[in-house]
């Protein structure tokens, strides 16, 4: 049998947010009025899939959502995005994940988020993707669902000689060392970098540095986003780090910028594997850079119609 041949396969996370927004946050026993319901699509997996999907990577998603009304919506809002949906399980033991959102006037926030069917996602789903998996051009992986899920996934892919892309996100603090040598590109955020390396990482300086202690772990390559100034590459050890600066522009919302930035690096590394690492980070930088110019997570990524013909 012939295996389809996927550019972007991710085994990830799904997460429907339930975003009510009113004057104040309840206290507890209390019940208020609020002004606006919306719901949003999220959870870093499915958000950094259909990022890739939108800039025209053929993509499949493994995941596990509820058998459920807010199941059936997210595979649905998998097909619009045209993401393959065939590993999508859906589980009758364990809701969709969800995060409940309240946001008052003054834009803060509180918020619970239940993983559900999320952390039910085995060696069993992986094993059914396993054939897929193996002929795919570039794997990534998160931490919102079970950390030995995601590493056997990595180790899947590695052991195929299938590209991954490890995002350490939610950073644990404890993170098991196999996950460095399993990464082709290790690629975190500010405050992930800062947790698994201990310093302070407030600037570039800083993050060159935390890329050189990262990458002394085993991994092959690592990106730190550094949000309006862009990200930082080191390649290989001993060569020196490299700033990759973004673009100026008004940010009216950054939700899911690094999941944006995440998505399309995925998509340059299978599009164009011979492309030198700090000229796709530089294009990952404007596509994600067009994403916090709009309001949402999901709604605010581009697709290819909407960027410059020069990315692609
Ligand atoms: P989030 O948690 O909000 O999804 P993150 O903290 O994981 O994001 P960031 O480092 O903030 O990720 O941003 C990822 C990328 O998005 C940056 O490398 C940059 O390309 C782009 N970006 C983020 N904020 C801005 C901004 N204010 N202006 C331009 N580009 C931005």
């Amino acid at each position: 049998m012939t295996e389809e041949v996927f550019d972007v396969m991710v085994v990830g996370s799904c997460m429907t947010d339930l975003v009510s927004q009113a004057p104040r946050l309840p206290k507890a026993g209390e019940t208020i009025h609020g002004h606006k319901f919306f719901i949003g699509f999220g959870g870093k997996g499915a958000n950094q899939c259909i990022q890739a999907a939108r800039l025209g990577a053929k993509t499949a998603m493994v995941c596990k959502v509820g058998k459920d009304f807010f199941g059936d919506n997210y595979i649905q809002n998998f097909k619009d995005n045209v993401v393959h949906t065939d590993f999508v399980e859906q589980s009758s033991d364990s809701a969709t994940g969800a995060a409940s959102i309240f946001v008052n006037s003054a834009g803060e926030n509180a918020i619970v988020i239940v993983a559900g069917a999320n952390m039910l996602l085995s060696s069993k789903e992986l094993q059914k993707a396993l054939p897929a998996i193996s002929h795919a051009k570039v794997l990534v992986c998160q931490l919102e669902i079970n950390p030995q899920t995601s590493l056997q996934a990595l180790h899947m892919a590695q052991e195929n000689k299938v590209k991954t892309i490890f995002n350490p996100a939610p950073a644990i603090p404890d993170l098991d060392p196999a996950f460095y040598r399993v990464s082709d590109v290790f690629c975190c955020n500010e405050s992930e970098a800062e947790l698994l390396t201990g310093s302070s990482v407030a600037n570039i300086e800083e993050a060159h540095w935390a890329c050189q202690e990262l990458l002394k772990r085993g991994c092959t390559t690592v990106i730190i986003t550094l949000g309006s100034q862009g990200c930082v590459v080191l390649k290989e050890q001993g060569s020196t780090p490299k700033h990759v600066p973004t673009n100026a522009v008004t940010a009216v919302d950054t939700t899911g910028a690094g999941d944006s930035f995440i998505g399309a690096l995925a998509f340059y590394m299978a599009h164009y594997p011979t492309m030198p690492l700090e000229e796709m980070a530089h294009r990952a930088n404007q596509v994600a850079e067009v994403s916090v110019q709009a309001v949402g997570t999901q709604t605010s990524f581009p697709f290819k119609k909407d960027l410059p013909v020069e990315l692609f």
